[in-house]
């Protein structure tokens, strides 16, 4: 097998802190094997309108600490339809680009499985999303650092809470999965937890306010994936049904942005160069992932045959916490 001599990267989907510090490890670790490396902006939305140019270990410099992504990000309809898909294989057999670093969600992945069908240019994923939905790897780029913010936020929010013997009603990410919401629920040690995976009853919450209040406990945290229910709605509810005083907050974007943390710079650290690796040894229509503090590649078809599901038992374990 010929060895490749040209790669590029790109991300897609929404941002997510440690991106940059992926761009950086790709980039240098290509350059550092002898490799050209090219940068594709704005995904591939960027991609079909032939956003690409070179990128040099200069252009990735003082990035690592920075959110969002150099490269911008995008989302492309065009290339959801076949003549998207096959334009872009075009464009890049065009520029000799013969690996490509798709680093992104789980549609990136898909956008990558489609490029994989028609195109010979070897394709290598690497998860990135705040949401850490994407099955194949333990964490995902950005996750850590997201629910880090979140937790930030809900420390604050419980001085207040406690001060003013309020209920927060909180709500945080996850339009389909309550990673984030388990995780900082948990860390934040919330009353009670809202996630969509599973369906809560909003009587039991007013029994356990209830029962906390009682027991002299008079300001509570609950935490809602925006997926489950909206804070706005649960505060209402609780209104109507107890006298306590309720606020609702919702964190919305600001969990996106902010510089990545120490966890979120090494896992993308690590996994960008990885990337370059499978590259370089002939792997192609993969996704490279940590599972068990261990590097690991997972075929790309992978995502969409599998779920990622959340680990119901830190939802018992932060009930128990709540008593
Ligand atoms: P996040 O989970 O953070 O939102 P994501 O990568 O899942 O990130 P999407 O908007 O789902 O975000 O996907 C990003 C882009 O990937 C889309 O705008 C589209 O260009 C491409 N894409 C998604 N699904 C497909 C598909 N089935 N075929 C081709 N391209 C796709």
């Amino acid at each position: 097998m010929k060895p490749i001599q040209r790669i590029a990267v790109m991300t897609s989907g929404g941002d997510a802190p440690g991106m940059n510090a992926c761009i950086r490890a790709v980039v240098r670790s290509a350059l550092y094997h002898g490799l050209e490396v090219y940068g594709i902006r704005r995904g591939f939305a960027g991609l079909l309108r032939e956003e690409i140019e070179p990128m040099t270990s200069l252009s990735v410099g003082g990035i690592i600490n920075r959110g969002g992504t150099i490269l911008r990000t995008a989302r492309s309809e065009e290339f959801k339809t076949p003549e998207g898909v096959r334009k872009g294989a075009e464009i890049l057999s065009r520029y000799g680009i013969e690996g490509l670093v798709i680093i992104g969600g789980d549609g990136s992945m898909r956008g990558g499985v489609e490029l994989s069908r028609i195109s010979n240019v070897r394709i290598m994923g690497v998860p990135g999303t705040i949401d850490n939905d994407i099955p194949g790897t333990d964490y995902a780029i950005g996750f850590d650092t997201a629910i880090n913010t979140a937790l930030e936020a809900i420390d604050r929010v419980r001085d207040t809470a406690y001060s003013h013997e309020r209920v927060f009603v909180i709500e945080v990410m996850g339009r389909h999965k309550g990673f984030i919401a388990l995780e900082v629920g948990l860390a934040g040690g919330a009353e009670a937890i809202l996630i969509p995976e599973v369906p809560y009853d909003l009587a039991a919450l007013l029994d356990m306010l209830h029962r906390s209040y009682e027991r002299g406990k008079h300001s509570s945290i609950i935490v809602v994936a925006e997926g489950a229910c909206r804070a706005e709605d649960v505060k209402k509810f609780l209104q109507e049904h107890t006298p306590y005083h309720v606020r609702a907050l919702v964190l919305g974007h600001m969990q996106r942005g902010g510089s990545p943390t120490a966890f979120d710079r090494v896992l993308a650290t690590q996994l960008g160069a990885y990337a370059v690796e499978r590259l370089l040894k002939g792997h192609t229509n993969e996704m490279v992932g940590m599972e068990g503090g261990r590097l690991v590649a997972v075929p790309i078809e992978y995502i969409q045959t599998t779920t990622k599901t959340v680990d119901v038992r830190k939802l018992e374990l932060a009930a128990m916490m709540a008593i």
